[in-house]
């Protein structure tokens, strides 16, 4: 690992030498401003390769030269030695086929040479995006938001900037942001080109995406007669992502996954029906997930991932009627403070979550939580009702009998 060093930095110190130590000869003085990097540029092959050239001269034999890159919002720099040939150009090519670049992503990098006389020097940074250039987008902008598609006409385009404005309204019901930096939407025209796309390839039942901190989704939406139900569904959850990054800061990371999805989930300007279905059927099997093992992460299989959303979005539905829209804002400033998952709960709405959980589930499922808790507790209510029905002494036998010989 690299931690990058702070660009300017050398050539900083180089100045001031030069200033205190006056006179130089000039071609000391030529050496102190150190290298110069000229014909920079990058190719991106989306999937495949991004290729860095530059020349790069000094007046001192150069000794070694490196690229530095790295994503603008990852810590770990890669480093990279190049060779140069006799005019001082290079060439690195570097295998994108892993995808660990998100898409859409910005990448910068920097070149570093130390020469003959042992200082390194530093070249200013460049950056450029890492779009996915195997579809030729198109673009509509209103406001801060811009969508880019590749299929469907201009209607299609049209009717997503419609649904992702829609979107950016319902939020503003739950958290007033100010609305001053730019939303970019990518919409593949199906789950397998959005799938490839991602780092990982991402989850294969996902059909959207988001990079808050890019203020980037992406989406997967097919022209067709359901093209505004997806619009409306999608596009309103991932940007409710990035809108929630953009009023917690860091402390977004914080916050329990029940909640952001709960809260995404809620913004969709369609309401899931088969989420119903899905939480009935559970409830009915007390095949209900806690929501205590909800606070990390969901669940990574299709089947309980898409219980877990269904969940998320009843639950935050239940918190925003029973105590309030606000109460929102207050759970997660709660979280922000950098509390549990348990005790951000009890701190904001004054009631533990194993409790609140219990509620909503009588509540908006109407399931018998003391029902189901009865009937866990069978065996002993029946030994309860075998102790009070035996005289004493028959219990006292019972328990020494139970003692000796049925202990297991
Ligand atoms: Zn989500």
């Amino acid at each position: 690992m690299f931690t990058p060093r702070r660009p300017f930095i050398h050539l900083a110190i180089g100045m001031a030498l030069l200033a205190a130590a006056l006179p130089l000869k000039l071609e000391q003085a030529r050496a102190q401003t150190g290298i110069v990097v000229e014909n920079i540029k990058t190719e991106v092959a989306f999937g495949r390769s991004i290729i860095f050239s530059a020349k790069i001269s000094a007046p001192l034999t150069i000794k070694q030269i490196s690229l530095l890159f790295r994503g603008v919002n990852e810590t770990v720099t890669r480093v990279e030695t190049l060779q140069p040939d006799a005019d001082g150009n290079t060439r690195f090519e570097y295998d994108a086929s892993q995808n660990v670049f998100p898409p859409f992503s910005k990448i910068v990098f920097w070149y570093q040479a130390t020469l003959e006389d042992g200082n390194t020097y530093t070249s200013p940074p460049t950056e450029f995006n890492y779009d996915d250039n195997r579809f030729a987008w198109r673009t509509i902008t209103r406001a801060n938001v811009s969508v880019h598609w590749y299929a469907g006409d201009d209607a299609f385009g049209s009717a997503a900037l419609d649904a992702a404005g829609a979107g950016v309204l319902a939020f503003n019901t739950l958290y007033p942001v100010a609305f001053d930096q730019p939303l970019n939407i990518y919409i593949y025209s199906n789950a397998d080109d959005l799938r490839s796309a991602l780092p990982l390839g991402g989850a294969d039942w996902a059909n959207g995406h988001a990079h808050p901190e890019s203020g980037i989704a992406l989406a997967a939406i097919a022209p067709g007669d359901s093209q505004k139900i997806e619009m409306e569904t999608i596009l309103p959850h991932e940007l409710a992502h990035i809108l929630l990054y953009r009023a917690l800061g860091q402390s977004y990371f914080q916050q329990p996954a029940w909640l952001l999805e709960g809260v995404a989930s809620n913004l969709e300007l369609y309401k899931n029906l088969g989420y119903d279905q899905a939480l009935r059927d559970a409830a009915a099997k007390d095949g209900l997930i806690p929501m205590r093992d909800l606070c990390a992460a969901f669940p990574a299989d299709s089947g309980s991932a898409y219980l877990a959303y269904a969940q998320a979005e009843s639950f935050i539905q239940y918190i925003r009627g029973a105590y309030g829209n606000g109460k929102i804002a207050t759970l997660t400033a709660a979280y922000a403070e950098g509390l549990t998952c348990e005790i951000g709960v009890t701190k904001a709405l004054g009631i533990p979550l194993n409790q609140l959980d219990q509620n909503w589930r009588e509540t908006e499922l109407h399931q018998n939580v003391f029902g189901a808790a009865l009937k866990t507790l069978a065996p002993y209510l029946a030994l309860m009702a075998l102790v009070l029905m035996v005289p004493l002494w028959g219990l006292i036998d019972f328990l020494i009998h139970k003692i000796r010989y049925g202990r297991k």
